[in-house]
């Protein structure tokens, strides 16, 4: 059970809205047992619509997040993509230059990534990485939130990484604008859209969301410093029909609705604070002082230690 903030060991708030608990003093929140990942929810996911959905995004985004490795230093080496589903960033990271590797818990998912000639662990992290492998870049896109101990995943890649090693984490925010929209409707009676944003239901629902400042203070809690923050785009007209689609229990009504609100409100939506958020950070030296700062909040916050594995992406 969650015990207390693993950014900053303060006690948690909640349940809010019956799952979720948030961290008044970092704006840490994440998602308690209550939120019962589905077992059997996958078949609600109409796959095909999900792909289509999200592949013009994704790959916008992808190449954001590459040009940003480049410009803090990254030169080729070996990147791990962490979550790498149908390996869509794998082919553009190789397309660069990088010997890219994958880790996807999802066997069909990774047998695809592999058949297109993608060299991808299947599995989950950090349990499938060879021991000793040290990679030069890691990166984790849209499944950062879905990690159930995020801390403990951190230490993990600090040990996968030698120092001057780079880490990419594009992830939710929730500075931005649909999750305090979400979260104001939430307060005045409306649960849908804030479930919606937390994939309640969903195969692998969001456990975590993060304040760009918690990112950043997790991560140098951990050996990292932050190097390069940005807000990426997280709506894209094309593909937006069938991204409110793939949830098929979703009606055509309320999808018709919220096509119509999102697209007349794109030019407003894309002026505020994004609701995706790219951070880079580098790998510290190890030195007595980082090494006790990740022992100190390890002891404030019982509910340290568990595995670092992604049950599921995305
Ligand atoms: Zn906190």
């Amino acid at each position: 059970m969650i015990a207390g903030c693993p950014v900053c060991g303060g006690a948690l708030r909640g349940p809010i809205a019956r799952f979720r608990y948030d961290c008044p003093v970092c704006s840490y929140a994440c998602a308690g047992s209550e939120i019962a990942t589905g077992g059997d929810a996958r078949v609600r996911l109409r796959e095909d619509r999900r792909e289509a959905a999200l592949a013009p995004l994704r790959a916008r985004n992808f190449e954001i997040v590459l040009d940003r490795l480049a410009a803090c230093g990254a030169a080729g080496g070996r990147l791990l993509d962490v979550g790498c589903a149908h390996g869509w960033f794998l082919d553009a990271a190789r397309r660069r230059g990088y010997i890219a590797s994958g880790v996807e818990p999802d066997r069909d998912v990774a047998s695809k990534a592999v058949q297109r000639g993608n060299d991808v662990m299947h599995g989950l992290f950090p349990d499938v990485l060879p021991a000793h492998t040290q990679f030069d870049v890691v990166v984790f896109n849209d499944v950062f939130e879905h990690l159930p101990d995020p801390r403990a995943a951190l230490r993990s890649i600090a040990q996968a990484m030698p120092p001057g090693g780079l880490l990419a984490i594009n992830l939710p925010s929730s500075r931005g604008a649909f999750y305090r929209l979400a979260e104001g409707l939430r307060r005045l009676g409306w649960r849908g859209p804030h479930d919606r944003l937390w994939q309640v239901g969903f195969p692998s629902p969001h456990l975590s969301y993060f304040h760009p400042d918690a990112l950043a203070r997790l991560a140098s809690g951990s050996g990292f410093e932050e190097i390069e923050r940005r807000a990426l785009p997280s709506i894209a007209r094309q593909g937006l029909w069938q991204r409110l689609r793939y949830d098929s229990q979703a009606s055509w009504i309320s999808c018709a609705v919220t096509w119509l609100a999102v697209s007349l409100a794109a030019p407003v939506l894309q002026r505020l604070p994004s609701d995706i958020s790219l951070t880079i950070f580098r790998r510290l030296p190890d030195t007595p002082t980082t090494r006790q700062r990740a022992d100190t909040v390890a002891a404030e916050s019982p509910d340290a230690g568990g595995a670092g594995t992604i049950a599921a992406t995305r």
